[in-house]
């Protein structure tokens, strides 16, 4: 019996330090396996979430899709604008380009309301 306790002892010791080195690598293959699977599961509730979303919202996804649509054409035609007040002053209405001081737009007619403001202030027609 003392035989068999020496020879587990030993065994148990010889088992502890192969297993401190295979603990550091098996640590790392841990850690590592580890990132990976919450990676995996990070990407998995990406797509989830996004199938969600689309299944509950698939209509204001239409929506927000045309609405960026509008705000790039918004984007295009403020860029119109402000490259036009360089040399004039944009039409509220149309966007085009008016000569400074024009009470009206050239192109549509329509009042320069920005400017009626400022003339109500300052000079009092009629
Ligand atoms: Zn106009």
């Amino acid at each position: 019996m003392e035989l068999l306790d020496r020879i587990g002892e030993t065994l148990t010791q010889v088992g502890n330090a192969a297993g401190q080195k295979a603990k550091d690598v098996s640590e790392f293959a841990k850690l590592s396996s580890e990132l990976h699977s919450l990676e995996k599961k990070q990407q998995d509730l990406y797509i989830e979430l996004g199938k969600k979303y689309f299944e509950e919202h698939g209509d204001s996804t239409e929506e927000a899709v045309e609405a960026l649509k509008e705000i790039a054409a918004d984007i295009e035609h403020l860029k119109d604008q402000i490259a036009g007040l360089k040399g004039g002053d944009a039409c509220p209405n149309c966007g085009a380009v008016v000569p400074k001081g024009s009470k009206f737009c050239n192109a549509c007619g329509t009042k320069m309301s920005i400017f009626e403001e400022e003339d109500e202030e300052t000079t009092e027609e009629e």
